[in-house]
């Protein structure tokens, strides 16, 4: 498997948060970016671990954090960490956003949400 394999670097993000929690009105603790789609999903440590069940869901192999400071990319299958290409910006979500985030959508007992 190539390095670029699951890599799309012209491909934008989503939008500044989960897809998922956004339309419903959830909340996150860390966000991952689809490196093929440009997909933004939660973590395995948010309450709804919508990352991972992207990357189940559309076969899509490779996440890059999109937490400000961070650029690792992890590939589901192989479950290595690696150093990637330079994607389409923004590179992070907004640091206004919060963490865990959004402001205004985590609740006040979030330490018991997260996995
Ligand atoms: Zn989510
Ligand atoms: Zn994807």
């Amino acid at each position: 498997m190539s390095e670029t394999t699951g890599i799309d670097p012209s491909v934008p993000p989503s939008g500044a948060g989960c897809v998922e929690c956004d339309a419903t009105g959830g909340w996150w603790f860390h966000l991952r970016r689809c490196a093929q789609c440009g997909h933004i999903g939660c973590c395995d440590s948010s309450p709804s671990q919508h990352a991972s069940a992207h990357g189940r869901a559309s076969g899509h192999p490779v996440i890059r954090s999109f937490e400000p400071g961070e650029d690792w990319f992890y590939n589901f299958q192989t479950e290595e960490t690696f150093e990637g290409p330079e994607l389409a910006p923004p590179q992070q979500h907004p640091a206004d956003q919060g963490v865990p985030g959004p402001k205004g959508r985590v609740p006040r007992d979030w330490r018991f949400h997260v996995h």
